[in-house]
Order: structure tokens, then sequence, then C-alpha cells
């Protein structure tokens, strides 16, 4: 198991450097998610070619967990099917329980590395704005 300086660098690394945080005017789906018990705020882009999650991005406020976790989350869902997108969330939301195999906690990579939120009841919520949000867009 990784030490929780290496974890703590990727969610640093997020925060200084976001890749997704950005406008994204042309997108097909457009939804704001809010986790008011930490004043987290976040529109959620997605542009869609079919079933694909061509392109995404998000814009907003709120803590480093919540936005390292969306800026996480647009890297691995940019370019998947919305199922596959859906999945990645359920697993996400399996580890964030404390439910999920080392194998399936390998398999969300960076996401990987808020699975000590699962400790911190606090955080979760935090955690797991961007994936619910996620969820909700690509339900409709
Ligand atoms: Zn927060």
């Amino acid at each position: 198991m990784a030490d929780r300086t290496f974890y703590n660098e990727i969610l640093t690394e997020h925060n200084i450097r976001p890749e997704f945080k950005h406008d994204l005017p042309d997108a097909d789906i457009v939804l704001e998610g809010v986790n008011p018990s930490c004043g987290d705020d976040i529109w959620l882009k997605l542009k869609l070619d079919g079933d694909t999650i061509c392109d995404g991005a998000f814009v907003g406020d709120g803590c480093a967990i919540s936005q390292a976790s969306a800026d996480i989350m647009l890297g691995m869902v940019i370019g998947k099917k919305k199922e596959e997108a859906i999945q990645m969330g359920e697993i996400f939301m399996k580890m964030i329980r404390g439910e999920a195999t080392d194998e399936e906690i390998d398999n969300l990579e960076e996401a990987s590395a808020l699975r000590d939120i699962a400790h911190m009841p606090a955080r979760v919520k935090c955690a797991v704005l961007g994936w619910r949000t996620l969820k909700e867009a690509l339900d409709e």
C-alpha cells in the first residue's frame, strides 16, 4: 500500500494545477452539484458524442477534496461510454463506503487517492460530489 504522503501529493497536484477546471461553452449537459454541509458548489459540463463522453470540464468553488475529486473524475471519464462512467462512479462510491476490493480500487487509478475518505465521514460528501453530479447528469 502506497503511503499517505503519496496520496496527498496527488490531491495537492490536482488543486494547484487542475486539468479540467475551465469553462466548456459548447457543453451538451450542464448541471450544478452542491454540498451545503461544506459549501462546495460545482458546475459540471459534459460534451457527448452519441453515448460517449467526448469532453468535460467543471467550474465552481469548494474545498480541496471536492475540487481534486472532480478533476480526477473528469480525467477518468472523458473518452468513456456513459455506462462505463456510471460504473466507475459506482465503484468509487463502494470504495468510499469501504466496500470495494483491492482490485476495484486499483482500477480507480488516481481516484484511489481518496480511499482514506472512507474513514472521514465529514468529508465523504465532498469526495463524492463530482461523481454524484455526473451520475445525475447522465441519468437524464
Ligand atoms: Zn468540501
